[in-house]
């Protein structure tokens, strides 16, 4: 039944089955027909496998890999990764109550972000997770605060900013000097004397996390060299620091993007690790969309084709609250037809949702066969898609399945306007 080469590039999940695009084993056809559209579809393997790249990297190291759950914190996700013993990195307290209701360890937990409130960091205290990254010399003394009230001590690990040029998208690009995030290398010995000086506070590693999608291993090399520096300065001024903290960022491949694979990458850095001599350090990355990116589609309808005066439009049932990428960074996303074409001629869309907005746009000059009823897969949709979801014009949001094998087990139901308005009050 199978074509000559069933597999998508650099998406060996799908593939084109029969008259139709599989997940794994399952036919996207099939749960479109069951669950409706716009519907995302994630393929438990691929998320497996992702992970299984940097363990690969860090075998026989003492390392914790934190996955960023920002990137998608759906439940159902949550748990592959926390079955799979994974810790989290989590930048709310509603992340962490996502990640307890899934059983991870809380020790296997770091808390990141600029805007921690003192009832998020309580909230952390209690759980008793196992590092805070602190982001500013102020949350450094409100930490201290609510420690020392709640009498703990807080476990901490102060975000450094490298000023490396991570090479991306401006918007997620966060180590350089202009970003909110972190403290500037040169503040950070006195962060950490600081730091160190505080009862509430217990110092125990060092974090810099410098961007997302990033597609080459040298802002990676230049950060790491520069975060060891600190690493020296510190522990010759007194300070032990048990853990060094490298943070996410590894890109995927959209559009024939090529990152350096997880274990290739972690092989030249742990080269430089142990070449300066802190192999023996534990060490800890936060990767979000390197684990999920690829794993999941977002399948969606054709609505209607308008042919206009400059350009033809495809609208579909997805839009910018489903799929915020391309109206935030200008984000490529391939789109596929599910099945095969009609063979009329096909023609350049812009591919677009129902949003009342001009930037609601999908996928701009695509070569299409469509008709209205027609079923099209948006890739690359497991990351930082349905976590960003919004119900802007009153959407629902999609439902989510996750497939594993021959098995697909709905991970969550479609949203409902009684959901929408539960704690909406219109007054008299
Ligand atoms: C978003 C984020 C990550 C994950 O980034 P990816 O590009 O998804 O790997 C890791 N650490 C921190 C602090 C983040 O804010």
């Amino acid at each position: 039944m199978s074509e000559p080469n069933p597999r998508l590039p650099g998406q060996p999940h799908i593939a084109r089955l029969g008259d139709t695009l599989h997940v794994e084993q399952v036919s996207l056809q099939t749960l479109a027909r069951e669950h409706g559209t716009p519907l995302f579809v994630y393929s438990k393997q691929w998320m497996l496998d992702a992970l299984a790249a940097y363990q690969r990297g860090f075998e026989g190291r003492n390392a914790l890999i934190c996955y960023a759950m920002k990137a998608n914190s759906s439940l159902g996700i949550l748990r592959v990764f926390a079955q799979a013993g994974c810790g989290f990195d989590i930048v709310s307290g509603g992340e962490l109550a996502r990640v307890l209701a899934v059983g991870a360890e809380p020790a296997k937990i770091i808390f990141s972000g600029v805007g921690k409130t003192r009832a998020e960091m309580r909230q952390a205290l209690d759980a008793d997770i196992g590092c805070f990254n602190v982001e500013s010399e102020e949350e450094l003394d409100v930490l201290n605060e609510v420690a020392v009230a709640a009498g703990r001590r807080a476990p901490v690990s102060i975000r450094i900013n490298p000023n490396v040029d991570p090479k991306t998208h401006p918007y997620i690009s966060t180590g350089l000097k202009g970003n909110k995030f972190g403290i500037a290398h040169d503040r950070a010995l006195h962060a950490y004397q600081h730091a160190a000086s505080l009862p509430g506070l217990k110092v125990v590693g060092i974090d810099c996390h410098i961007g997302s999608q990033i597609t080459e291993a040298s802002p990676y090399l230049d950060a790491l060299e520069r975060v060891l520096d600190l690493v020296q300065a510190i522990e010759e001024a007194g300070i032990p620091l048990h853990h060094i903290d490298f943070g996410g960022g590894l890109g995927i491949d959209y559009n024939g993007d090529t990152p350096p694979a997880a274990d290739d990458l972690w092989q030249q850095l742990l080269a430089r690790i142990d070449a300066r001599g802190f192999g023996q350090r534990k060490l800890i990355i936060e990767p979000g969309r390197s684990l999920v990116g690829n794993a999941g589609v977002c399948v969606t309808e054709v609505l209607y084709t308008k042919p206009g005066e400059d350009k033809n439009f495809c609208i579909v049932d997805a839009a910018m609250n489903d799929l915020p990428r391309p109206a935030m960074y200008q984000a490529y996303h391939r789109i596929e037809q599910l099945s095969a074409r009609h063979g009329d001629a096909a023609k350049t869309y812009d591919v677009v949702g129902p949003v009342c907005e001009s930037g609601d746009w999908i996928g701009r000059d695509r070569v299409l066969d469509v008709r209205a009823g027609d079923l099209l897969a948006v890739l690359s949709a497991g990351a930082y898609c349905m976590s960003m979801a919004s119900n802007y014009n009153t959407r629902n949001r999609a439902a989510e399945v996750l497939v594993s094998g021959s098995s697909a087990t709905l991970i969550r139901r479609r949203e409902t306007l009684e959901d929408q308005m539960r704690n909406e009050l219109a007054g008299d």
